[in-house]
């Protein structure tokens, strides 16, 4: 940390806020300068709140130095964490790009069986698919809640594919164990810190989307609120943010990739169906996701989608999978996936 005393501040005023990092017990290092003083901070700075300095009298500025996550940092883990689920499946470090397919909401048992064998056949590994669904009008479909659970379970025993579904509330945690391979956390529930916490206190793997208007930072004390529970295996997701581009749902930030890769050691996935909100966007922003560095791809799944109860504006239809695959197949050779 370092904090800049105001041009006037007195030594008294700089004397006090030195005797306070001490306090703290960490180390000043101050410079005196002709037109103002500027105070270096030795030692770990993550646990202090900052803004008890910036209150002081004569303080103009505190700046951190350290980033103020620690667990899921890449300073605290070099290598790149791989998020094993078994069977082969694995998501992150140089492991192949892993696909999640599947419809917004699960509607019927035997849609979403045709759904899983037809993603099956394509090698997706993962059955996308929400049973509590998060809408923005309480009059929309909720979702099937904990039959669409089974559902998922029984088309998962009957293909081999894994399932990831949406979990919203702290007390399904243990009810939707029992039936999923991976937990994901939507966007608007990225700071749903008590759901985090949960989720922390299992073994189980968690995908952790995106809040649509949260920095890297808060993205990645999300994870930390996660890992700070003992639950290591976490899979980041980027889902579009909201932006002043009124053309698309979303922005899909690309940027996000190298910043995460550069910051930490967690895998990284991209939502190319949520991140643009149109079928025929998928397959370029999916594709360009792969080139960013992406470990993986979520992409909503329809066989009909003008018929789907959610979010068919971009869904894309088993023939259009076909497509975006061969899209990212072709860039996953060029990134040595
Ligand atoms: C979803 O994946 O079904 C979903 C609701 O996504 P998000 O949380 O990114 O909006
Ligand atoms: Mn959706």
């Amino acid at each position: 940390m370092i904090i800049c005393m105001r041009q006037g501040a007195t030594k008294g005023n700089a004397e006090h806020v030195i005797q306070a990092v001490k306090d703290a017990g960490l180390e000043p290092a101050p410079l005196f300068g002709t037109e103002r003083t500027v105070i270096a901070v030795l030692g770990d700075e993550r646990d202090l709140d900052m803004k008890k300095f910036r209150a002081m009298d004569g303080v103009e500025k505190v700046m951190p130095v350290l980033r103020p996550y620690r667990l899921v940092s890449r300073e605290s883990h070099p290598e790149d964490t791989v998020v094993d689920f078994g069977d082969g499946v694995k998501i992150g470090g140089n492991n192949p790009i892993a696909i999640m397919a599947g419809p917004c909401s699960v509607e019927t048992e035997e849609l979403l069986l045709e759904i899983a064998q037809e993603m099956k056949k394509r090698g997706v590994q993962f059955l996308r698919g929400g049973a509590f669904k998060p809408r923005t009008a309480p009059y929309a479909f909720q979702g099937h809640g904990e039959e669409a659970l089974k559902w998922m379970k029984r088309a998962a025993e009957k293909t081999g594919l894994k399932v990831v579904t949406e979990i919203m509330d702290t007390q399904h945690v243990d009810m939707m164990a029992d039936y999923i391979d991976m937990y994901q956390v939507g966007a608007r529930n990225m700071q749903n810190f008590e759901l985090l916490k949960a989720l922390g206190r299992k073994q189980k793997p968690v995908l952790l989307k995106r809040g649509m208007s949260a920095d890297l930072d808060e993205f990645l004390l999300a994870a930390e609120y996660i890992a700070k529970e003992g639950n290591s295996h976490i899979v980041l997701c980027e889902r579009g943010i909201r932006t002043f581009c009124k053309y698309s749902r979303n922005t899909l930030d690309l940027n996000v990739i190298p910043w995460v890769k550069k910051m930490s050691h967690l895998p990284i996935i991209v939502d190319p169906s949520h991140g643009t909100g149109s079928y025929d966007m998928v397959k370029p922003m999916a594709m360009a996701g792969v080139a960013a560095g992406a470990d993986g791809l979520i992409i909503e799944v329809h066989p009909k989608p003008e018929e789907a109860w959610s979010d068919g504006d971009q869904s894309i239809t088993y023939k259009t999978l076909d497509d975006v695959l061969d899209g990212i197949n072709k860039i996953a050779v060029v990134m040595g996936r």
